[in-house]
């Protein structure tokens, strides 16, 4: 992963990709997926280490590790799993399933077997999608003792009578679970959660996609002034939630505002999905954004199910945290398969997805509350050369609009989100439009929230 080339986000910038990738960092982003995509990861184990390790190349990354029995909230770290190999081999001894071939082929978290079985004796064992006959499933055996294989549908129909070598060799033991952190200082101790999941193995969207926007977020927010402090999780889903949020209780209070980041490498729409409180800052900043990105968009209610905002948004935490996904989790054919490959992720919405994240950030940076010094009657624009300014703009209309917004409803007590979402003219406008009226004095006093 090189430094990203990217323009300070704005709205202007969102509105412009409409899927292209100007500035080349989807096409960087794509190649971290890419070499991540072979590694087996696993919500435990070494494959979760190498992808940490990977990205701490070019991230100020805390690596965590936390022992297998430590109680978390309501859970308990499970045991370590890792793997090393695994195949059904026919009775000539040719491997008709192969873990080399593709991880996916293993149920994660499979303890480990070797023996020899009839089909009928293997076949509970075996995971197909008969809708889909050339997809291979993905499976998961967290918190049962089990073991399983998953293959297509064609490569079940091949498989005749007859007796079968079958080996898996994994090892399921005390060890701990692995997660990474990256905390961005800003000006105010009070912060931003980023969290994506790194315990799927090879999924290109469902995973992979999350890690590089998240990683390349990073990146581009250490090169930036930051009023608030940013907080980076890669985490395995779920167990991986509940043990940060057991770990920092006690912190808890300084999120200000959270975003999970996942599957967001997919053409579909950009999708956010509100808070559990809805009316949060960062649901109304995702609706701002998503409104002038000029990308097919939708907002999405809360629900208890889907990623990590179940754990942030439980009701003893009720944190304010969203989520942005592009077409939502279980929604595309290709969600869990091994169709959720390199193909099925682009540069160009891996690159849309970050200028969401970008153009979010900049709406929680920039957010103030200001008074207009002139409130009674409006104050004379030409005298102040405010029309020269709006000459050299592209568009002047939304600019003038902009101006007259933001004297109207600074009176202390709509903050230029507020004005934003009242006028319907994109964040940064309205920004540029205080920035240019502040400069003339018209504006004064400001506080971020
Ligand atoms: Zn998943």
């Amino acid at each position: 992963m090189t430094a990203p080339r990217l323009p300070v986000a704005s709205q202007q910038a969102a509105a412009q990709s409409l899927g292209d990738d100007p500035s080349g960092v989807g096409a960087e982003m794509f190649g971290v997926v890419a070499e991540l995509y072979p590694i087996c990861r696993s919500i435990t184990g070494d494959g979760v280490r190498q992808t940490l390790r990977y990205l701490s190349r070019d991230l100020p990354l805390d690596i965590h590790e936390v022992p297998s029995g430590t109680r978390v909230l309501d859970w308990t770290v499970p045991n370590e799993w890792n793997i090393r190999d695994a195949y059904i081999k026919d009775s000539r001894g040719r491997r008709v399933v192969d873990f080399q071939l593709s991880n996916l082929h293993v149920v994660s978290y499979s303890v480990p077997v070797h023996a020899r079985m009839t089909l009928a004796q293997l076949r509970p064992h075996l995971f197909t999608l008969p809708d889909r006959p050339d997809w291979i499933p993905y499976r998961t055996s967290y918190y049962d003792e089990a073991w399983g294989f998953c293959l297509s549908e064609t490569q079940l129909l091949g498989l005749g009578d007859g007796d079968y070598e079958v080996r898996i060799d994994s090892s399921l033991a005390p060890g701990h679970l692995t997660y990474g952190e990256v905390l961005l200082a800003g000006k105010r101790a009070d912060e931003v959660l980023i969290s994506t999941h790194i315990c799927h193995p090879s999924l290109a969207n469902d995973n992979l996609s999350g890690i590089a926007v998240s990683a390349f977020l990073a990146r581009a927010l250490q090169g930036r002034e930051r009023t608030f402090s940013y907080r980076f999780l890669f985490i395995p889903g779920t167990i991986g939630s509940v043990t940060w949020l057991a770990l920092n209780e006690d912190r808890l209070h300084l999120i200000r505002h959270g975003l999970v980041v996942a599957g967001v490498g997919d053409p579909g729409p950009v999708t956010y999905k509100r808070s559990r409180r809805g009316d949060a800052v960062i649901d109304r900043a995702a609706g701002i954004v998503l409104r002038h990105c000029g990308l097919r968009s939708q907002v999405v209610d809360f629900s208890p199910y889907g990623y990590d905002e179940r754990q942030y948004g439980s009701p003893g935490f009720n944190l304010p945290v969203g989520v942005l996904s592009r077409t939502p989790h279980g929604q595309y054919p290709e969600y869990h398969t091994s169709a959720d490959n390199l193909e099925f992720v682009t540069p160009a919405a891996l690159a849309d997805s970050l200028r969401v994240c970008l153009a979010m950030v900049e709406i929680l940076e920039d957010d103030r509350t200001y008074v207009n010094t002139s409130p009674k009657g409006e104050p004379q624009l030409g005298r102040r050369g405010l029309y020269r300014a709006m000459g050299g703009v592209p568009d002047p209309g939304t600019m003038q609009m902009a101006i007259l917004w933001v004297l109207n409803l600074s009176d202390g007590s709509h903050s230029l989100l507020d004005i934003a979402e009242r006028s319907g003219l994109p964040f940064g406008t309205v920004s540029e439009a205080a920035r240019l009226l502040a400069g003339r004095s018209l504006l004064l006093g400001q506080s971020a929230r």
